[in-house]
């Protein structure tokens, strides 16, 4: 794919891009720079990935990337976002993904930092849409050997808990994969307060 169908492809992208980030940062799912989300280019030449540094509530299209499967930049002017081994290995392992979110969401980081299982078989919606949601062993942010068992724990459904860290959804679009994510924040918070109420 050449590089002026990449820039025609992100200009387009890039309006549905911010309208799921806004609405994450609404969510309270994204504070200060924290958290990123990525798309598949067309003909799997490489991710549309949000760069280094952004606040994703006020993304703008020059903080899109636009990098090959080597995390050379096709197009766009800021660095990728430092997990953007974490988004190659989740698109490497599963062919019909097509974009990915990760966020630090609270509820669910905070009930996995109590060590509480976010028992999706609890709430039907929850097993519906997420099934299961593996926890992925902490591994320093950035690094390859977060992405790689990552990569490893797909297969069981649509959202993986990123130990002492956050979330990560994936779907085979940008919408989807906010579903996911809003579901899991949700469920989380169902669950959290469910414990607050009645301590076990
Ligand atoms: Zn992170």
């Amino acid at each position: 794919m050449s590089k002026s169908h990449i820039e025609s492809f992100t200009k387009a992208s890039f309006p549905e891009l911010q309208r799921i980030c806004k609405a994450m940062y609404h969510k309270g799912m994204f504070a200060g720079t924290d958290g990123n989300v990525s798309i598949r280019l067309p003909q799997n030449s490489g991710i549309l990935v949000t760069s280094s540094g952004v606040h994703k509530g006020f993304l703008e299209e020059k903080h899109l990337v636009a990098v090959d499967w080597h995390g050379n930049i096709i197009c766009g002017s800021g660095d990728p976002t430092s997990e953007l081994p974490l988004h190659q290995e989740i698109y490497r392992a599963d062919e019909n993904t097509g974009a990915i979110i990760h966020t630090h969401a609270p509820w669910t980081t905070a009930l996995n930092l109590a060590g509480i299982m976010l028992d999706t078989e609890k709430l039907v919606e929850a097993e519906t849409l997420l099934k299961q949601v593996p926890v992925v062993p902490y591994h320093p942010p950035g690094t390859l050997e977060l992405a790689k068992v990552t990569a490893k724990k797909i297969g069981k459904g649509p959202a993986l808990i990123l130990e002492r860290h956050g979330a990560v959804t994936f779907g085979e679009n940008i919408e989807k994969a906010f579903c996911y994510m809003e579901c899991l924040e949700h469920s989380a918070k169902i669950i959290a307060i469910s414990r607050m109420l009645n301590p076990q």
